[in-house]
């Protein structure tokens, strides 16, 4: 076993100051049982915790980590802009240079706002979809994150349209009443929606390649479906690629898919590491946005020097690297000897993975939605999670989290990764 004793330590001590002793739910292990090791420091593909002890990283901050830890073109950057001062309230460069590379690597957008998490940019994205159209409701795919922010705080009701219950207490009922849910990936209840209440509609708010609910994939015409009814109905698109933009592929998950969204929301990989977000799309949409129009939308910190100088270089050696091609490639090896394991054990599973990112459901039932993502058998997960932990590889801790890789991961790393994978695969198989 490995040792936690100064990690068990923190975390009692975090408990007294912090809810839960952790800034974020997901990283209390509440769903796998446990307690976080606490970390020490991370470098390239690893981690180091308290205790000394050494993992092979696949959560990677939840996504923004696309080079490793502490990359030393990211170091360098944000060290020679501390050095400046680290936040004014007046105009940068920085900000125009971030602003130009996110308009050329996703052209659907011609302009964009820099904020500083996913959860304000959506929130955002959505204030100006209602702004611009004059309407009240919005579309959310059930199982789609988009941030915390109390309208899209909302759990999949079980009728194939339900009018929204807040997902937490404090979010009064009026602010969800207009947030409407259908499941991923359901043509049918997209288009019974829009007959009845199209009209309405300001926006369909869509993570195009979920990664909230495990990785999702988008069936043939599904998307473009979104795009002509919208369309049709004078209802905007709202692309959240907070994870998957730089993920998926260089130009987001809307590149693949052919898309041209009314507005973007980016996050998690433009900051390298840094807290960055950003909302953006067409001109005559976001010139809305004050000052230049009157949607209303500020922050005090936004387009912070040191992360603008972080997301500059990190988009930077994203490109000159081909990172997001590279990835991909890898990724799919990397899936491929998970299967092999997997099938080698008599495992129920199902592997996704799209760019640098990946999950492995524990069921036999095909995972195109958020109903058959919670067909997995989540003690299968748990046992997996703990023989990887236990064995130095720190996965997401829930069935329901994207793994990510990034280019500092090795070969090495996989190969290792792999054996490890085929004792966690055995354990699994063993107690079930
Ligand atoms: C992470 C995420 C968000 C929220 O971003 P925060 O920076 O955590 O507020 C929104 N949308 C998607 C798709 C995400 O993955």
């Amino acid at each position: 076993m490995l040792n936690h004793t100064k990690s068990t330590a923190a975390f009692a001590a975090a408990k007294k100051v912090i809810p839960g002793g952790v800034n974020s739910p997901v990283r209390s292990f509440r769903s796998v049982g446990g307690n976080p090791p606490f970390v020490a420091r991370g470098c390239g593909s690893k981690l180091y915790d308290l205790d000394d002890n050494e993992y092979i990283d696949y959560i990677m901050s939840y996504g923004p980590l696309l080079l490793g830890h502490a990359p030393s073109v990211v170091t360098k950057a944000i060290t020679a802009a501390a050095t400046g001062g680290t936040s004014y309230g007046i105009p940068t460069k920085a900000e125009i240079t971030l602003a130009e590379m996110l308009c050329q690597l996703v052209p659907s957008m011609d302009m964009v706002r820099m904020v500083n998490s996913g959860t304000e940019a959506t929130m955002s994205a959505l204030r100006l979809a209602r702004a611009y159209t004059g309407r009240d409701y919005i579309v959310k795919f059930i199982g789609c994150y988009h941030g915390h922010s109390d309208g899209l705080l909302v759990k999949a009701g079980s009728a194939a349209t339900t009018l929204g219950t807040p997902d937490s207490p404090g979010v009064p009922k009026g602010t969800v009443a207009t947030t409407l849910l259908i499941p991923f990936n359901d043509t049918d209840a997209l288009e019974k929606l829009f007959a009845e209440k199209g009209q309405e509609i300001a926006a369909v708010i869509m993570e195009p390649t979920p990664g909230n609910m495990g990785l999702v994939l988008p069936q043939p015409g599904f998307l473009q479906k979104i795009s002509q009814i919208t369309k049709k109905y004078g209802s905007l698109v709202i692309c959240d690629e907070v994870m998957s933009g730089f993920r998926s592929a260089q130009g987001g998950s809307q590149s693949l898919y052919a898309l041209d969204p009314d507005i973007t929301c980016l996050g998690k990989v433009i900051g390298g590491g840094l807290p960055v977000a950003a909302y953006g799309g067409k001109r005559h949409i976001m010139s809305m946005v004050s000052p230049e129009g009157p949607m209303y939308q500020a922050g005090t910190l936004s387009g912070n020097p040191l992360a603008m100088a972080a997301g500059i270089v990190s988009l930077k050696y994203m490109v000159e690297h081909d990172v997001c091609a590279k990835l991909t490639a890898r990724t799919a090896i990397l899936v491929a000897g998970l299967q092999h394991a997997a099938e080698k054990a008599g495992l129920n599973y199902q592997f996704h993975h799209l760019g640098s990112m990946f999950t492995v459901f524990f069921t036999k039932q095909a995972v195109t939605d958020y109903a058959t993502a919670l067909t997995s058998d989540l003690d299968a997960f748990k046992i997996y999670f703990h023989s990887m932990l236990e064995q130095g590889f720190y996965l997401p801790p829930s069935q329901f989290e994207t793994n990510f890789i990034s280019f500092a991961h090795s070969d090495e790393d996989f190969e290792k990764t792999l054996q490890a994978a085929e004792i966690a695969f055995k354990e699994v198989a063993k107690r079930k």
